[in-house]
């Protein structure tokens, strides 16, 4: 290999037995996953909303806007259970470009992944200890799931991931609900092998170990539209593509039924004011249709505080350097729109 090798990392257990959680954590982390598969066994009305920046760039930017989200879930919370986003791993289409806090911990300077294994989890770990919110996170890396395990209440398997045999074992693994992204083709039966992946169990090998998964039965879907061969979006958000999801899950043995919509990327070809009418379209195909009632469970929605998107040069606080996201004052509203719809 032409790569040097230029420090062995610790290992999970170590990282985790370095900065632990409390019982309260521990407490808060558990009550929120009940409910949150509540939803997704379909006992329960509420609505997940997973929503926050593209990527968690700054720790202060990042923690100001959960920090805001907090009394904002007190207000909805018989309906909506939001699910802040912390991604701390970023895919890039070209391998070029910002790669998250894992990466580089300070968005300006070099990769420093001891730094960032560390910070990663102390950004998880403050969100739930000073807000109660148990956080989303990418899976871009499944041999790093383990170093958030404890703190993760929702994992996206993301577009560019979701046909990998590890990403897709390594969901088999995981406690808590894994979204399986459509791939960036738009390929519904791709997303939908993945389910069928990660609710089975598998024997395989994970970080130099023979493991044995039993399935997750959590495992569902997320549709983040896609592009066609000629490099045009085609969003999946319309009541006809959520009719053939809810087809796809009639005609397969799957458990616990579930879609969440994604309303940024390839559903509003990244026009982030786009995501306001998108998620009242889904709204609206909910209402009039009592399986798409059923079939979608929620929302992700890319927000953070400043509306749009910026190069990390530019250095204005709480605006993305990755997707452009949704400002605060858009999202509270939407928020509180979205509660009043259901
Ligand atoms: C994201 O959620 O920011 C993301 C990278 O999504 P996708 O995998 O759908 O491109
Ligand atoms: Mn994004």
């Amino acid at each position: 290999m032409n790569c040097e090798f230029k420090r062995k990392l610790p290992i999970p257990k170590k990282v985790k037995a370095m900065y632990p959680v409390t019982d309260k954590m521990r407490e808060d982390f558990e009550t929120r996953d009940a409910e949150i598969k509540k939803v997704l066994a379909g006992e329960s009305d509420k609505f997940l909303l997973i929503i926050g920046p593209c990527s968690a760039d700054y720790e202060e930017s990042v923690m100001d806007y959960i920090d805001r989200l907090r009394p904002v879930q007190d207000k909805v919370q018989d309906k909506i259970i939001i699910i802040p986003r912390i991604y701390t791993n970023k895919p890039r289409t070209t391998g070029a470009g910002y790669k998250g806090m894992l990466h580089q911990p300070d968005p300006l300077h070099d990769s420093d992944m001891l730094e960032g294994l560390t910070k990663i989890r102390k950004v998880h770990m403050r969100a739930l200890r000073e807000t109660g919110f148990s956080c989303a996170d990418e899976m871009l890396y499944p041999e790093n799931y383990r170093y958030l395990s404890d703190l993760l209440a929702y994992v996206a398997v993301g577009a560019r991931s979701v046909e990998n045999q590890q990403h897709r074992l390594t969901a088999s693994a995981i406690n808590v609900p894994v979204g399986m992204k459509n791939p960036t083709s738009g390929d519904l039966s791709i997303m939908m092998n993945s389910i069928t992946a990660a609710q089975s169990g598998h024997t395989f090998i994970y970080r130099g170990w023979e493991v044995e998964s039993t399935g997750n039965p959590y495992a569902h879907a997320i549709l983040r539209g896609g592009m066609n061969a000629q490099g045009q979006n085609i969003a999946n958000y319309h009541y006809e593509d959520l009719m053939k999801v809810y087809d796809y899950y009639q005609s397969k043995d799957l458990k616990n039924m579930g879609v969440v919509i994604d309303t940024n990327h390839a559903n509003s070809n990244k026009k982030f004011l786009e995501q306001i009418r998108i998620s009242k379209d889904v709204m609206h195909s909910r209402r009039v249709n009592k399986d798409i009632c059923s079939l979608v469970k929620g929302l992700m929605i890319e927000s953070y505080i400043v509306d749009g998107a910026q190069p990390a040069s530019c250095g204005t606080y709480g605006q993305s350097i990755t997707d452009p996201c949704l400002g605060w004052e858009k999202t509270e509203k939407l928020i509180y729109e979205l509660a009043e719809e259901m």
